[in-house]
């Protein structure tokens, strides 16, 4: 029921503002997003690429509405694509479908993907489409077999464990040789939609990952579930996969001891740097996944500490 009112409140403008003006709330989100600007997102991307880790940059932003601002944010990823490219960093970017536009003009979207994901493959770079709630799961996998039909592949999507439909979605993409980002969901989803509590999505999460394991050219296991993260590990030794032949990926201030160590193991551990302003979606989802986080946020926000 919490989870389920914080996600519902990833909407509210007045908590979004009444969040950025208090300098501790703000210190809470600053665990979690890289900063304001490309330039901040750019700077935690150098240091974490320092320490043996590649990236992908999600510029925030979702549901916009209107084309202009779907022009804006692809502005903004084409910037960071080229300074990705100049510096050689191994960074790729996370982008929403609804970002780009997806629901006001599809076509424009799909255009738009095209063109990004063009841009970085010169930039030797990947191209991860975020799944965000159900009403756009169809559209997120059916752009991503447009733009590959059209010989784009550096494209790939993220698809959710939490979702009923998630082993057919995870055999139409391998199927296709687009790369998966599997993670476990995190929207408030139906029942008759997804699975509810949380050892059915773990389960779910581990046939997705074995099948990929066997199956997919690259793919990318998205969690900080030390048990699943475990069970991976084993899976591929045990059909021996190569650790370079497969990643993990965790988020930008989340278990960052859990990713060095697995540097420090030899695996592959992309981090997902997030920056731009409109982060309070963003945040709020993060604040659901660990309501130790709601109780430490909620306590900064009535500090009284105000700009
Ligand atoms: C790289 C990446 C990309 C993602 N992309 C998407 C996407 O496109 N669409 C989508 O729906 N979801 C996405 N997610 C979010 C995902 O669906 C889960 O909501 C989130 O990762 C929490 O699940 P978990 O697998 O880490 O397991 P959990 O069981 O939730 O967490 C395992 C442990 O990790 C730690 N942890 C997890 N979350 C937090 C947190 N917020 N703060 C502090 N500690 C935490 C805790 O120690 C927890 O016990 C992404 C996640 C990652 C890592």
């Amino acid at each position: 029921m919490l989870r389920w009112l914080l996600l519902r409140a990833a909407g509210s403008r007045r908590l979004a503002e009444l969040s950025a003006s208090s300098p501790a709330a703000r210190r809470v989100v600053d665990r979690y997003i890289a900063g304001d600007t490309l330039a901040a997102g750019l700077r935690v991307a150098r240091e974490l690429a320092a320490s043996g880790m590649s990236l992908t940059l999600d510029h925030v932003g979702e549901y916009v509405t209107s084309t202009e601002q779907a022009e804006q944010a692809a502005q903004v990823y084409r910037d960071l694509l080229r300074q990705v490219t100049a510096e050689a960093l191994p960074a790729g970017i996370s982008v929403k479908p609804t970002q780009l536009g997806l629901l006001l003009d599809p076509e424009r979207c799909d255009k738009l993907v095209d063109d990004l994901a063009q841009e970085a493959a010169e930039a030797g770079a990947h191209v991860t489409l975020d799944m965000e709630d159900h009403t756009v799961t169809e559209a997120t996998v059916a752009l991503v077999e447009r733009v590959h039909a059209d010989g784009v592949t550096n494209v790939g999507c993220a698809i959710q464990a939490a979702l009923h439909r998630t082993p057919e979605d995870v055999r139409r993409l391998t199927r296709l040789g687009a790369s998966v980002r599997l993670c476990k969901g995190a929207y408030a989803e139906p029942e008759h939609l997804a699975w509810q509590r949380r050892v059915d999505v773990d389960r779910a999460y581990l046939e997705a990952a074995r099948y990929l394991v066997r199956e997919a050219d690259h793919p990318r296991f998205a969690t900080h579930d030390h048990r699943l993260v475990a069970a991976i590990k084993r899976e591929a030794a045990a059909v021996g996969r190569p650790r370079d032949s497969y990643e993990f990926q965790m988020l930008y201030g989340v278990r960052p001891e859990m990713q060095r160590a697995l540097v420090g193991d030899g695996y592959r551990l992309c981090v997902y740097v997030p920056f731009g302003t409109e982060w309070f979606p963003y945040f709020t989802r993060r604040l659901a996944e660990r309501p130790a986080n709601l109780a430490f946020f909620l306590r900064a926000l009535t500090s009284g500490e105000q700009r």
